[in-house]
């Protein structure tokens, strides 16, 4: 092992040890009562914003560690292994990479240092549209240019966070469909102030759902933007937004790597544990193997995980088809270990006490957002097998 290898391990167990502590004081009684009431955890977002760990991938240069994806990945996985939930406070690792990467000088010296220090949260990432769904290009919401500021009209839909966000990261068309060459071409990203956008003309709207999971819609009402919130260039913001994804996917893999780390080692204990006819559960091959299956396909999706986060970090263009692999594979992955963590469990996954039902829940979603499973295979099927658009 290289030097540098060797302290890149060492960074990355201080953290996990770090990360596993923070865990243990917002433990299972912790996220139940969130759950219950469906309340942000502010206390822990708080605790995870003081510790940095939410600045890890945010340039020393700008008040954060510096520090690549697999930090990132390692961050999130361990708070789900260790029994947390990083979705409160997930998307900021990948909303302020648009910044980074797109943004002017001005904009990164103004915004990123503050994320760093969590004087302010981009916890905000507004692409999904209830009329366009998956569609991306279909998305409505306008933002015009009049002088010197930009006019936003339309509605958002399943957009995290916005109630517990200072900044937006918003997906507005510039420029209409049918007036452009690829319907990719004139979309454009905007920072949206929250503060000053709800005193002009942004309601939200929060959606209850199976989990706590602050989800919110928007509608925009000439809410006005200015000028210089604009990221990049006007119509180039489906390209910028694209870039952030792969980062976005291969983060939230993370999660759901440590999602099934999580339920397979609950899964494996309990069925040593109890004891029914006389003997533990998990000398039954009916249990112990669904346990042994779920623990060899998370390790196969870590693998594919790991490879994303190298192909990303090398700065290859093309890191789409591991970063949409490493989704697939680490959200089937924590299912197929959902289920069978609740199947070992027997009566006792249902009660609130045992927080299998509710992590249970939580890993639902991941076959479903920030992409379904199915856009990922047609993702594959067209950009890495060749064969014809399936949309
Ligand atoms: C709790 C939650 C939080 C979310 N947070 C955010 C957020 O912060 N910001 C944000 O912008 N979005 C967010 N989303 C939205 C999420 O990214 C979308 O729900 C997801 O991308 C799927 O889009 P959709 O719900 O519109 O489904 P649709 O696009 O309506 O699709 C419905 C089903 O049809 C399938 N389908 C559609 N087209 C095809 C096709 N061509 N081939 C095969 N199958 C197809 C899909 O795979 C899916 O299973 C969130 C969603 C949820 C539920």
């Amino acid at each position: 092992m290289t030097t540098i290898q060797h302290e890149y391990s060492e960074t990355i167990s201080q953290l996990r040890d770090t990360i596993e502590k923070l865990c243990t004081e917002y433990s299972g009684e912790y996220w139940r009562e969130k759950d219950r009431k469906r309340e942000y955890p502010t206390e822990f977002v708080n605790a995870v914003t003081e510790l940095g760990l939410l600045a890890a991938l945010i340039p020393e240069q700008y008040g954060g560690s510096g520090l690549t994806i697999t930090a990132g990945v390692e961050i999130l996985k361990a708070i789900h292994e260790f029994g947390g939930n990083a979705a409160a406070c997930h998307a900021q690792m990948y909303t302020m990479g648009t910044v980074l990467q797109h943004g002017n000088e001005e904009q990164k010296q103004r915004y990123l240092p503050r994320i760093a220090s969590g004087e302010i949260r981009l916890q905000a990432f507004a692409v999904t549209e209830p009329g366009a769904g998956s569609d991306t290009t279909s998305i409505t919401t306008t933002a015009t240019r009049d002088g010197d500021v930009y006019r936003i009209n339309g509605q958002k839909i399943w957009t995290s966070r916005a109630e517990h966000s200072d900044l937006m990261l918003l997906l507005a068309r510039t420029t209409a469909k049918d007036e452009v060459k690829k319907r990719s071409d004139g979309l454009s990203v905007f920072l949206v102030d929250m503060q000053s956008a709800r005193e002009n003309g942004m309601t939200i709207q929060p959606i209850r759902t199976m989990i706590n999971h602050s989800t919110t819609q928007v509608f925009f009402d000439d809410v006005v933007v200015p000028v210089e919130n604009l990221i990049g260039d006007e119509g180039k913001g489906f390209k910028y937004i694209l870039s952030g994804m792969n980062a976005e996917r291969i983060l939230i893999a993370g999660e759901c790597a440590g999602d099934a780390r999580w339920f397979i080692s609950k899964a494996r204990d309990y069925a040593c544990e109890r004891h029914v006819f006389g003997r533990p559960i998990g000398q039954n091959q009916g249990i112990q193997f669904p346990i042994a299956r779920a623990f060899v396909q998370a390790e196969a999706a870590e693998a594919i995980l790991d490879k994303a986060c190298t192909i990303f970090e090398s700065g290859a263009a093309s890191c789409g088809t591991y970063a949409n692999m490493a989704k697939l594979l680490t959200s089937e992955a924590s299912w197929a270990a959902a289920e069978a963590c609740m199947q070992t469990f027997g009566g006792f996954a249902f009660a609130e006490d045992y927080d299998i039902e509710r992590k249970f829940r939580e890993a639902r979603l991941y076959l479903t957002a920030p992409i379904s499973t199915n856009l990922i295979l047609s993702y594959i099927g067209e950009h890495e097998l060749g064969m014809p658009r399936s949309y």
